[in-house]
């Protein structure tokens, strides 16, 4: 079995004793913490090398750690090991007759499965085993259910709700241009045919008006267009907009960040008469004036991502708005023109209050795609895409902001930090 220390859970009982020596004394770097609410526990990471300490604070008196300091005082409470098939792990483990507390891997935090090694096999130390998100891209096993979830936020005055319309596959050098596959690959697992899971996740905003950004894929594709992109919608947009509270016709206003297929597909549907009709029948469509004429006059390298009938019904039914790419699409939401994926794509800004939130869209579509060089092979202006998403992080990086990603198949949405350098990801607050 091949396992690499991911973390060392270390449980305390007085944080702020616990932060003079960890922090102040050692000198290192706390992130901020994140509760686990169903465990009762506040973590405190302490991001060391390869692995982590975390420190773990009881919030109630249920709490495992609660009982843990109780009986044992502060201390290791566990340490855990990332594996990278849980179920063989699990398995060989059980035909040495080692005793598990867990018999079957259970879902952990951030989309991995977990499962603990009962401490008298492990003398005297609790141990778990982890089999992270990331490495399971490929496999079956893959959390859908957990990690396609509608998630509510507040910014402001505004409830945002981050939706999916099911998944898909690219080709992994495709979606990291330059970056060669030794250095992805540790981010992102491919599949056979040398694909990277994605996720589409359309945004809805909730304010003065009902906003839908983006409609993910839809569903007028053919059985081989399916195949070739690897389309799972099991769980779709429709789907998620019942789980937001949402119906077709209380969308009021359904912007594109661009006319790429699987943010468009969804503005349309086939009626049972086989004619293809705006998808929100009440909704007006904004679009950006230079995308629509990009997406209707395609060129040998962009025709792939445009398919007419995403689009050009809108056009017949009048539902158009075209818009420059820089201004308000209802108070506290506004498009600001990106280009570099294509000439003219737009990412959405909401600022409410002291409450900031963007969707980059395709101009940080992963949170593989956090460091500035870590371009889209498709995109058409990759120079422009690294100058916006510079100018992007520094902004993120020195203001509280809210980043919804539109393809990350695990998160949806989270705080970009930086240390030492290297990017990441805090859990929405
Ligand atoms: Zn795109
Ligand atoms: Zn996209």
């Amino acid at each position: 079995m091949k396992a690499v220390l991911d973390h060392v859970g270390i449980a305390v009982s007085d944080l702020p004793a616990a932060l003079a020596f960890y922090r102040d004394a050692l000198g290192l770097h706390v992130e901020p913490p994140e509760d686990v609410e169903t465990q009762h526990v506040r973590a405190h990471f302490i991001p060391v090398g390869g692995s982590t300490l975390e420190l773990l604070e009881a919030t109630a008196p249920a709490s495992a750690i609660a009982r843990f300091v109780e009986k044992r005082g502060p201390g290791l409470h566990h340490i855990t090991l990332s594996v990278e098939n849980i179920d063989a792990a699990i398995a060989h483990l059980k035909t040495r007759g080692v005793r598990l507390i867990d018999q079957e891997p259970r879902p952990g935090a951030e989309g991995a499965r977990v499962a603990f090694i009962h401490p008298a096999a492990a003398h005297g130390v609790l141990v778990e085993l982890k089999q992270p998100a990331r490495r399971s891209a490929s496999a079956p096993s893959w959390p859908t259910a957990e990690s396609l979830r509608v998630q509510r936020h507040t910014i402001g005055d505004l409830e945002v709700t981050s939706l999916y319309d099911g998944y898909f596959r690219l080709d992994g050098g495709a979606m990291f241009g330059i970056v060669p596959r030794a250095l992805w690959q540790k981010k992102v697992a491919a599949d056979e045919r040398h694909r990277v899971l994605l996720a589409m996740r359309p945004l809805l905003i909730r304010g003065e008006k009902t906003v839908l950004v983006d409609a993910g894929l839809g569903d007028k594709d053919s059985e081989k267009f399916r195949d070739i992109y690897g389309v799972d919608r099991a769980r779709h947009l429709d789907d998620a907009l019942a789980d937001a509270g949402v119906a077709a016709d209380d969308i009021d206003v359904v912007v594109a960040t661009h006319l790429h297929f699987d943010h468009a597909g969804g503005f349309t549907v086939r009626t049972p008469g086989g004619r293809i009709v705006p998808r929100f029948p009440r909704a007006r469509y904004t679009i950006v004036k230079g995308e629509w004429e990009a997406a209707t006059r395609p060129t040998e390298r962009t025709r792939a991502s445009y398919i007419p009938e995403n689009f050009v019904p809108l056009l017949d039914a009048g539902v158009i708005d075209f818009v420059s790419g820089d201004e308000a699409v209802m108070p506290g939401v506004r498009l600001q023109r990106s280009g570099g994926h294509t000439m003219y794509h737009a990412m959405v800004w909401l600022e409410s209050g002291a409450a900031r939130a963007v969707y980059p869209a395709d101009i940080v579509p992963t949170t593989a795609h956090l460091p500035n060089a870590w371009a889209l092979g498709f995109d058409l202006y990759p120079a422009d895409s690294v100058t916006a998403k510079a100018a992007l992080s520094a902004d993120l990086l020195t203001t509280n902001t809210l980043t919804f990603f539109a393809h990350d198949p695990v998160h949806a949405a989270g705080h970009l930090v930086e240390h030492h350098g290297v990017r990441s990801l805090r859990p929405p607050s």
